[in-house]
């Protein structure tokens, strides 16, 4: 008798994480080029997780239309704007793929260049990070910013962050485990799949140009964004700081020796008024700067130590009888 044999070809799962706040104007134009990208995967399943980030407009309705006949499509509504890294966090917790593609919603990061992500991770790597060769459609404003902050951050952090990359990244189950398993508040999710380790590798894109709408990070924001880098990545502005210190404190030294030199040999007085107010100055912005450097990390602690979630989902829609893998929500039930 011929005993036949049932072959299932179990296929992977990878799941896209799109962070979305206020993209309205673009977010059609994601869901059909993601959709279509899809379809070009063979051997792979595919969710797609769009974290909407406490939008106003009608994004998380027009993800919901999708969603409605496309069992694929995940929807984290969160309930207020929590930020772009959050964001990336909360989809990274929900995902229940073998690997987690991290993409903006605005169609910048071109989903083509995930199937070369894909064949590294095939060949073994855990991490595959964009890294922007090109940036298309910025202000030479922010092309120089950008520049500064990621060539700062590198000489500052005690962690090696590679230049020019931002979220746009493929990372396997392994870092996806290591990112859920740290409870850190702030969250510079570049940095830290960069500490996780493991096997990682740059793959040059040309950054294309925002398909529609607006920059959601104004100077205000990505200021504090390059400051939460820096900080959380390094102690070395608190190191900065006592150099500082010690740079006034061997300056004082020179005053006096040279006050002194003229008091003795010579019958010039060093003159009062100006020479004070300057040292007075100095010395005052040397202490605010450094007890601000300190109020930084102390502010963070405080944060820290208050143990609240990371993020408030408000529903968790298209995700049927899976469930996301992971939440840190408190209300993780209601899902639909
Ligand atoms: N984003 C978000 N929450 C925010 C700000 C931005 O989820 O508070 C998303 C945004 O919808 C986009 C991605 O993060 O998908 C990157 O933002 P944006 O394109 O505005 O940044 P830029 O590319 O200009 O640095
Ligand atoms: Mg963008």
């Amino acid at each position: 008798m011929n005993i036949g044999t049932n072959i299932i070809e179990i296929h992977q799962l990878l799941s896209f994480v799109i962070p979305c706040y206020n993209e309205e104007e673009v977010i059609m134009e994601t869901v059909k080029r993601l959709k279509g990208f899809c379809l070009e995967l063979q051997n792979l399943n595919v969710e797609l997780i769009f974290v909407d980030d406490g939008s106003h407009d009608r994004t998380r309705e027009i993800l919901k239309t999708f969603a409605a006949d496309d069992h694929r499509i995940r929807i984290i509504g969160f309930a207020r704007n929590f930020g772009h890294q959050i964001a990336v966090t909360a989809g990274i917790d929900a995902a229940n793929g073998d690997a987690v593609v991290l993409i903006d919603a605005d169609l910048q990061d071109p989903p083509e260049v995930v199937h070369q992500m894909i064949e590294k991770w095939r060949e073994g790597f855990d991490v595959v990070y964009g890294t922007r060769t090109e940036r298309l459609g910025e202000s030479a404003f922010k092309l120089a910013t950008a520049r500064s902050f990621y060539r700062l951050l590198t000489r500052l952090s005690d962690v090696p962050i590679p230049l020019d990359s931002g979220d746009f990244r493929l990372i396997s189950r392994h870092v996806v485990d290591i990112l859920r398993a740290m409870p850190e508040c702030d969250r510079f999710v570049r940095g830290m799949v960069s500490w996780a380790g493991f096997r990682q590798i740059s793959l040059p894109y040309t950054r294309a140009e925002r398909f529609a709408g607006k920059s959601k990070y104004p100077l205000t924001k990505m200021l504090r964004f390059a400051v939460d880098g820096i900080i959380s990545f390094s102690t070395k502005p608190l190191q900065m700081a006592v150099a500082m210190g010690m740079s006034c404190a061997f300056l004082a030294v020179l005053g006096i020796f040279y006050a002194l030199y003229l008091r003795l040999f010579t019958n010039i007085w060093v003159e009062g008024w100006t020479a004070l107010m300057i040292a007075i100055l100095f010395i005052g912005g040397v202490q605010l700067i450094s007890v601000g450097i300190l109020g930084e990390y102390i502010g963070r602690i405080y944060i820290e130590s208050k143990n609240r979630p990371l993020y408030i989902v408000q529903e968790y829609f298209g995700y049927g009888e899976i469930g996301p893998a992971m939440s840190r929500s408190p209300d993780v039930f209601r899902k639909s």
